[in-house]
């Protein structure tokens, strides 16, 4: 920091004061969490400086064999510790890996029939006609993915991202009595939308998912089934999620990033099987430029971190952690979306403390609790103000909290909700974001979180 100090002290006093941050509150966000010393070290080397668009051995620059090396190790690792036939690991995000997915099936199946069809051996035969059907054709395929207030991704289909419109989209929810996926829903949606991808995976859905019924539900349609595994990758690879819980042998792509669960350095990364590997292979230059050669040499000491029995034993701690979590607030009287959780995270409905998602949030974060506000299915209350609060274990776990402290945060945080009243706007009328925090809460609440 001496040396960062010296050139622009501010960005060293910011840094400090995130560490700060991150030791003294009670960081409960569910896509983040604390990479190891090794992993972030990783991040700061002279890989930083080195150019090398291509694949390995197949570089558009000279002198990239060292990072031939790091990236085929990356690569190596995913492929070892997911079983995955084949390993992508440029990508520099979540969106990334996504992006790089939906161009590969793309390239797969729309552009290669296609081309097939045209009966063109040779790009270059093709005239201006032919490549003007074939953006027709690629323009026009269909995608169904789970929907933004039922717990899915943005990049999953929703409306105003990409994904939402360079497929003709629509979106599958959840069971409206039970908060739970409901696979002869799907599979109905399916046949009459009939996707070219189906996309399963999730941001907030508390519960795991059987990728066996996903499968068939992608054959039955002849979709590609896409599974985006961004936020349990780490319970994946700590084989908390095996048989038909872990997408890997179901999947024909599955995509992830590296910085949620699975404890990596900021990341993207994806899995394919021999048949999509070429296509995505073609991440860059299809979507990607320069791959950060330094973030993928933290991404291989991130999946050897994971390949060991100690990230198994932690990523069942976070299941467990959520689980006890979820107990907490329930014999204490909360209410959750789909009653519980069965993997990492769990969603608070906070509508039963009369307030927003938004008050909730901020409320929280007086008392030292860092949370993200929610949408919950078919929310009252919009994806701005929500009425949800979304809660991970993966990063209080890390710091060695067990069954003991995630009881006592779940007591803490209700603590917190119970004497927080909405506020009213300077009209008068009531609020959806302004709210009273009583006296003395939010003090006693980070003196409790100092002591964990
Ligand atoms: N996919 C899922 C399911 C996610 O939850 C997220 C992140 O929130 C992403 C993709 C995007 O990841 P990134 O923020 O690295 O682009």
């Amino acid at each position: 920091l001496e040396v960062i100090a010296s050139v622009e002290p501010r960005i060293a006093d910011a840094t400090r004061a995130e560490l700060a941050d991150q030791r003294s509150s009670l960081k409960l966000i569910a896509s983040e969490n604390y990479a190891s010393p090794a992993v972030l070290l990783t991040m700061g080397t002279w890989f930083s400086d080195k150019y090398a668009e291509g694949t390995v051995g197949h570089r558009f620059y000279a002198g990239c064999q060292n990072v031939d090396t790091v990236e085929a190790l990356a690569a190596e690792h995913a492929r070892e510790l997911f079983g995955a036939e084949y390993a992508y690991v440029q990508p520099h995000s979540g969106i990334d890996a996504n992006l790089v997915a939906f161009w590969s099936i793309l390239a797969h199946r729309v552009e290669g029939p296609w081309l097939e069809k045209a009966a063109a051996k040779n790009v270059n035969d093709l005239t201006e006609a032919d490549w003007e059907a074939l953006r027709k054709e690629l323009g026009n395929q269909r995608l169904l993915g789970m929907s933004l207030d039922a717990g899915g991704h943005l990049t999953h289909g929703f409306r105003p991202n990409i994904s939402g419109k360079m497929f003709h989209q629509q979106q599958y929810g959840t069971n409206p009595e039970t908060g739970l996926l409901d696979y002869d829903a799907l599979l109905a949606k399916a046949r009459e939308f009939k996707p070219l991808v189906l996309v399963a995976g999730y941001s907030a859905y508390p519960r795991r998912v059987n990728f066996a019924k996903m499968r068939e539900i992608a054959d039955e349609v002849g979709a590609t089934l896409m599974v985006d595994m961004a936020h349990f990758a780490g319970l994946v690879a700590g084989k908390v999620f095996t048989g038909e819980e872990n997408p890997v042998p179901y999947a024909d792509i599955v995509t992830s990033t590296t910085h949620k669960s699975l404890r990596g350095p900021r990341g993207g990364l994806v899995l394919a099987t021999g048949e999509l590997a070429p296509s995505v292979d073609r991440g860059c230059p299809m979507v990607l430029g320069g791959p950060m050669s330094h973030v993928m040499a933290a991404k291989a000491v991130a999946f050897a971190e994971a390949r060991t029995e100690d990230f198994q034993a932690y990523a069942h701690r976070v299941a467990e952690n959520a689980q006890t979590l979820a107990e907490g607030f329930l014999k204490r009287g909360a209410k959750l979306v789909t009653g519980g959780t069965d993997n990492h995270l769990v969603l608070l409905d906070v509508t039963s403390f009369g307030l927003t998602g938004r008050q909730a949030e901020s409320a929280l974060l007086d008392a030292g609790v860092v949370t993200n506000r929610n949408s919950v299915p078919a929310d009252p209350n919009g994806a701005w103000y929500t009425s949800g609060i979304r809660l991970g274990t993966p990063a209080l776990t890390t710091r060695g909290f067990g069954a003991e402290e995630f009881d006592r945060v779940a007591e803490l945080m209700v603590e917190v909700l119970r004497n927080t009243t909405p506020g009213t706007t300077k009209a008068g009328t009531p609020s959806q974001a302004s709210y009273v925090l009583a006296d003395g809460v939010a003090d006693r609440v980070r003196a409790a979180s100092a002591e964990m």
